[in-house]
């Protein structure tokens, strides 16, 4: 994490979210992708002449949702504005968004990073259309425009200048990310360009209230590249600044690959877009009952949840992550809790062990939740908690249930997993493995401690693997260390 001494860090993010509706926010064509190029254009999002927009209802919706969720106010009346500018990916040559009065403004998403708690100042929500694609081929020397992407409906949430440090701007995409996931506003699929931001850095003298020039980066399309474009940005300003000189007011474009930012044009302000209501569509006017009833059906929310895995379940700031990263694992972990019966640390361990692991390997999350039930899991963790089984029967009765889909006690009880926790009869079969391995006890006596892990293996596997290793262990050490409590010495001692 890049610091710069003598100046405080101001980053500001813009992030645009494709909302999951079933059709554009203009017409209605399918909101999908990957079809085929100019597949899915009509009149409307091609900008044809005499074609006329009407907004759909179901983004208003999820923008206000979202809204909602980051603690915004509701602008109850607003409207849509024409953005003016040309680019060959924008057909009418302007793009439908909000300007003046947006549907949400002054909210704030709480955060926890690195220990610290602070609240991260939502400056505005509007709802815009996108624009279309244009591909370059450098073989052909040719740019393919497809406009399937017209009129998909974004939102652009805005925040304050609040984030401090990359890890923040990290934290917080990863939690506006799970919002509009958990919410299912937005499937958020970065790689197919549902989710890009532009990043803002300032720098200012430390305890300055003004605020210093800001520099805006675009293009960035991955949270690791947010991260590596505000590294690269704080470098060079703190750079440009320790040399006396003065940064300028510029938008950079940030291209990860060679990780260096181009400059792309001195910033343009909002009277260059000549903004004006949009003349073809109506105000918005939203019910204030049915927002009160957006706001009252609000889950639990992943800033929350994130805090609560921290504070009340002890797990760190990096496994709540790992949990909250995946809709099935929280919800396992959550219903697992639910039942009573082991605690949630436990159950996140073996979330974070063994199910991630048979995750990574290429198991189908959804075959696997299906068949890790939160009973089957209670289960699990009891028995192995309790000592019914071991820590290795169990992590077999793991791989067991997943590929027969049946119960850990009934596994247990079929491939008679059970642990051997009688301390007479483990008494019985350490004085036998002593008995049989004179030379290791030998060993152990001469100073050579290591001769101990064989002896419980021999142990083990007198015991068909069904021992309970750490009670085999202690006795064993009992036995070793004062022959004479056990009252039969191993006869050549
Ligand atoms: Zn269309």
């Amino acid at each position: 994490m890049t610091e710069a001494k003598g100046y405080d860090i101001h980053i500001g993010l813009e992030v645009h979210a494709q909302l999951n509706t079933e059709t554009k926010v203009f017409c209605a064509c399918k909101n999908s992708f990957g079809a085929p190029i100019n597949a899915q254009c009509c009149p409307v999002c091609m900008g044809l002449p005499g074609a006329l927009p009407v907004l759909n209802q179901k983004a208003v919706e999820k923008a206000v949702f979202m809204g909602l969720a980051l603690n915004c106010q509701i602008n109850l009346v607003s409207h849509m504005d024409r953005k003016n500018y040309f680019y060959p990916d924008l057909p009418k040559a302007y793009q439908i968004s909000q300007f003046d009065r947006p549907l949400c403004e002054k909210g704030w998403l709480p955060l926890l990073c690195g220990g610290k708690e602070k609240r991260i100042g939502i400056e505005r929500i509007h709802l815009e259309e996108d624009a279309g694609k244009l591909t370059h081929s450098d073989q052909t020397g040719k740019t393919i425009v497809d406009f399937n992407r017209c009129g998909v409906p974004l939102i652009e949430i805005v925040t304050a200048p609040d984030l401090s440090s990359s890890d923040e701007a990290k934290a917080f995409l990863d939690t506006i990310k799970r919002t509009l996931q958990f919410l299912e506003l937005s499937d958020c699929k970065m790689e197919e360009g549902a989710l890009r931001c532009d990043v803002n850095v300032s720098l200012t003298p430390c305890g300055s209230q003004t605020l210093g020039t800001r520099v805006e980066m675009k293009n960035v399309n991955t949270f690791s590249g947010a991260v590596r474009a505000i590294e690269f940005e704080i470098k060079r300003q703190v750079h440009i600044l320790t040399q006396g000189g003065t940064v300028t007011q510029e938008t950079r474009r940030w291209d990860d690959q060679k990780g260096i930012s181009i400059l792309l044009r001195t910033k343009e302000e909002a009277a260059d877009y000549r903004f004006f209501p949009e003349p073809d569509l109506g105000q918005i006017v939203l019910e204030k009952e049915s927002v009160e009833h957006l706001k009252k059906s609000l889950p639990e929310l992943p800033a929350q949840k994130f805090m609560r895995f921290v504070d009340t379940f002890g797990f760190s700031e990096k496994e709540a992550n790992a949990l909250l990263d995946s809709q099935g694992k929280c919800a396992l972990l959550e219903e697992t809790a639910a039942l009573g019966e082991c605690s949630p640390k436990s159950i996140g361990n073996w979330i974070l062990g063994d199910v991630s692991r048979k995750l990574k390997e290429g198991e189908s999350e959804e075959i696997l939740l299906r068949r890790l039930t939160p009973v089957r899991l209670s289960q699990l963790i009891s028995l192995t908690e309790k000592g019914t089984i071991s820590s290795t029967a169990g992590k077999k009765v793991f791989a067991l249930l997943l590929q027969e889909d049946k119960d850990p006690q009934e596994l247990v009880e079929k491939y008679g997993l059970q642990q051997i926790s009688d301390e007479n009869l483990l008494r019985q079969v350490v004085q036998t493995v002593l008995a049989q391995q004179e030379k290791s006890v030998l060993d152990y006596q001469n100073g050579k401690k290591n001769a101990l892990g064989f002896l419980v293996g021999q142990c083990m596997r007198e015991t068909k693997g069904k021992g309970n290793p750490e009670m085999i262990s202690r006795l064993l050490l009992e036995a070793l260390n004062h022959p004479e409590s056990t009252g039969r010495l191993p006869k050549m001692l």
